[in-house]
């Protein structure tokens, strides 16, 4: 009896050991929160590429949208921690969301695998091209003059969008109308066509925009000027130093990954994130590459843990003020 049982036992041992051996045998899905076209589909596309070719399987997104990105990360959540579903989250489904939602399905520190950061993407205030201001103090004056006659663009309740948004308004005393998007890829079309006024979003999203002159920008909320926007100002420098806020993307799985997948899932991000062009991409969208010491998924788990510590008293308090 105790023979077979142990026999029984090893023999399924190996076929787990054989399932990690041989992952990834399909294609992997990883789901992206917001709509096609937005940053972290931006992102999402520019690390699936290689991470791809690194595991030797199609990494294919797919864009599960609603609620400010926690319906996509909820459903991710809930899959099966098999390798074979992943998930591009951010600084809001994974840092400002337990602030903003009270039954929010998942515990961003808790129920996840941590794979590691894919960048950092700085914030960028931005309007339409038309928006009657020099700069960002006569922006905030135009704000605070029309009220609710302003137009601001967001992704959802406990996006970047809305939640930087939302600490914008409560640092300046705007208080526009918010227009909710499934992204901010499809907002940022409606502020190219002058359908909206305003936004406050990730870098990746807007860079190309504001260079072709399609979208102005009143300033960056990082201490330094990005390279890949040189001659758009710091928030310090604009009259608005208490506006320094940075977002981020990163890959996670489901909690409880057979160790194997995790560690192939975790090199190949690495693969992926060292390789020229994928930093190139990255960087050229005013992106940041993640440093050593802030890859993989002991940082990441150390950065969302972080987050959510800082963004719940922030947001909580700037909801109440502006809702
Ligand atoms: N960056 C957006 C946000 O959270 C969403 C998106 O990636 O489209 O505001």
């Amino acid at each position: 009896m105790r023979r077979a049982l142990a026999i029984g036992l090893l023999s399924a041992l190996a076929a787990v050991g054989a399932a990690a051996d041989t992952y990834p045998q399909r294609p992997i899905t990883m789901v992206v929160p917001f709509a096609a076209g937005g940053p972290t589909d931006v992102v999402a596309r520019i690390v699936a590429e290689p991470m791809s070719r690194a595991l030797g399987q199609q990494v294919v997104i797919e864009n599960v949208t609603g609620a400010g990105g926690t319906t996509g990360i909820t459903r991710a959540s809930q899959a099966t921690p098999d390798g074979y579903t992943i998930m591009m989250g951010h600084m809001g489904t994974h840092g400002a969301a337990p602030a903003l939602f009270k039954g929010l399905k998942y515990d961003p520190a808790k129920s996840f695998d941590p794979v590691g950061l894919a960048a950092g993407t700085p914030i960028v205030i931005v309007a339409k091209k038309g928006f009657p201001a020099q700069d960002l103090k006569g922006f905030i004056e135009v704000l605070k003059a029309r009220g609710p006659a302003i137009n601001q663009a967001h992704a959802g309740v406990g996006s970047v969008s809305h939640s930087t948004g939302v600490l914008f308004n409560s640092l300046t005393g705007a208080k526009p109308t918010l227009v909710v998007y499934r992204g901010t890829g499809p907002a940022l079309n409606d502020l190219m066509a002058d359908q909206v006024d305003f936004m406050t979003d990730q870098i990746v999203n807007v860079a190309p925009q504001i260079a072709g002159g399609t979208i102005k920008a009143y300033a960056i909320a990082t201490a330094e000027r990005s390279p890949s926007l040189p001659d758009v100002p710091t928030t310090k420098e604009a009259g608005l130093p208490g506006y320094e806020v940075s977002a981020w993307n990163a890959v996670f799985a489901p909690k409880g990954l057979p160790a194997d997948v995790r560690a192939k899932l975790v090199a190949a991000l690495d693969t992926a994130l060292k390789d020229p062009a994928t930093t190139k991409r990255i960087l050229e969208l005013g992106g940041t590459v993640p440093k050593e010491a802030e890859a993989g998924p002991v940082a990441l788990q150390a950065l969302v843990e972080r987050e959510v510590a800082r963004w719940t008293p922030v947001l909580r308090s700037a909801v109440e003020t502006n809702p």
